[in-house]
């Protein structure tokens, strides 16, 4: 049959990704159509806080400046929790501008009114539920309502990417291969926020603070807690290995009451009133199970694809970028009528070139190293941390050289030496693959 098509590209998924692929098509002129389930754009997604602005400004280029933030994040802290307290790194520098703090509400908005002006149908509440196939190629898709017709299709559709499955361009998601999140909204007046968190009232600066360390008695898991401010709400939240929490048979909301009972934590969101919850899931295949990135008439980007990486908190510009590449090949398939694998894998040689496979490449196995070492991570050396700490801060009227002494022999005597080689050998294996990344 000859097919009507209706647009020349449809784009399942209005994230980040889905946007910023739609743009970059309306921009050369070609006709696109985006596609999200959604009734309210953004209301099925979620994330900590931050965006960051080069890539913004590479799709949004002036229209960055009304981007609707609510906080210039410039300090960024680590904290290793222990049972009574941390130890913590914090780097803060107010010409640091790059992250910033945006609901994903507003940010989703913000971005499809760009989009729309920009020359891109979106339709929202449009759950597509097939792919139309013809000829071994990728023609459209079947919504609840009707089928729409186009020579490429780019799937934006985020981690479940059910569609992907659909095709087999990628392997059954295990429980291992993905961070199971979870996150609170708390709600505070601004001036309360910017005195607990030393912060100027003109929304110039905001913190994150990354939250590692796992509670007494809870071992075996790698748990990363966050904490970003807002202008009158702060979002804390915590994720970890789905499969590492089965095993362990540990519910990722007693990590989150955790967070909130620590006495780190709890004074800055006393009195803080919780507006709401939520739980989402990331990818972590990484660049080892990366799916096929494309097919005859399809092409997969962001977090359908995996392209994040949870070490640095980075998903949204992975997603942007991916995007404007994936609608680059796609206007570039359209200018040659070609639409087969082999022409749209220009795609992937475009990622090859850009950070995001270099990233992906380079921390391949990073994860995988910090998570088998993830007792000595997250349970020993915060504890040995605080040791330290202990005695450097005691006025105790006893002799340094002593304690210090006792300290370092404590390794040896509380720790198996094959651990503690285990653990330098990791180190070592983990600044080699930055050293020798891409
Ligand atoms: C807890 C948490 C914290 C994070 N923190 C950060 C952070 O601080 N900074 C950062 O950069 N990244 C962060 N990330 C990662 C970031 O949120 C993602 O990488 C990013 O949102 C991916 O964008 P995307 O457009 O690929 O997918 P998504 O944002 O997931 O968008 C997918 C869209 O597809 C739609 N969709 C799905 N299926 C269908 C269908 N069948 N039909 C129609 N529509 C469909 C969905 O409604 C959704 O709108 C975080 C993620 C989590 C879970």
């Amino acid at each position: 049959m000859d097919i009507n098509y209706n647009t020349d590209v449809i784009v399942v998924g209005a994230g980040p990704c889905g946007i910023s692929t739609a743009i970059e098509i309306a921009q050369a002129g070609k006709k696109v159509v985006l596609l999200d389930r959604a009734k309210y754009i953004g209301s099925k997604n979620m994330y900590g806080g931050a965006i960051y602005k080069t890539a913004l400004k590479e799709i949004f280029q002036d229209d960055f400046n009304t981007l609707p933030y609510e906080r210039i994040i410039n300090s960024h802290s680590w904290a290793f929790l222990n049972n009574t307290g941390s130890v913590c790194i914090t780097y803060q520098d107010d010409e640091n501008k790059e992250a910033y703090a945006v609901k994903r509400s507003s940010l989703e908005k913000w971005m499809i009114d760009i989009a729309k002006k920009r020359g891109v149908y979106f339709a929202p509440n449009t759950l597509v539920k097939n792919l139309i196939q013809q000829n071994g190629y990728v023609v459209g898709v079947e919504t609840e309502l009707e089928k729409y017709y186009a020579p490429i299709v780019i799937l934006a559709d985020g981690v479940n990417s059910l569609l992907a499955k659909e095709l087999n361009l990628r392997e059954k998601y295990e429980p291992k291969d993905v961070i199971l999140s979870v996150k609170e909204t708390i709600k505070l007046d601004k001036k309360t926020i910017e005195e607990r968190f030393n912060l100027k009232d003109d929304l110039t600066n905001g913190v994150v603070k990354m939250l590692l360390g796992n509670p007494e008695g809870v071992k075996n898991i790698f748990m990363m807690g966050f904490l970003y401010t807002f202008k009158d709400t702060i979002m804390l939240g915590v994720g970890a290995n789905l499969a590492d929490l089965v095993k362990n048979k540990i519910n990722i909301n007693d990590l989150l009451e955790y967070l909130k009972q620590h006495n780190d934590i709890q004074p800055l969101i006393k009195d803080g009133q919780s507006l709401e919850y939520s739980a989402h899931l990331i990818p972590e295949t990484g660049y080892n199970k990366m799916p096929k990135l494309t097919g005859n008439g399809v092409i997969i980007a962001g977090d359908a694809a995996g392209f994040v990486n949870s070490i640095h908190f980075e998903g949204t510009n992975y997603a942007l970028i991916s995007g404007k590449l994936a609608g680059k090949t796609a206007v570039n398939a359209l200018n040659n009528n070609n639409y087969s694998q082999g022409y749209l894998s220009l795609y992937k040689k475009e990622l090859d070139k850009s950070f995001i496979l270099k990233d992906l490449y380079t921390y391949r196995n990073i994860l995988n190293r910090l998570y088998d070492r993830r007792g000595s991570l997250m349970n020993y050396y915060p504890k040995k941390m605080k040791e330290f700490f202990d005695i450097i801060t005691s006025a105790n009227c006893k002799s340094k050289s002593v304690q210090f002494k006792n300290y370092f022999l404590s390794f040896l005597k509380d720790r198996n030496i094959n651990e503690l080689i285990k653990d330098g050998y990791m180190a070592f294996r983990c600044v080699l693959d930055i050293f020798f990344g891409r």
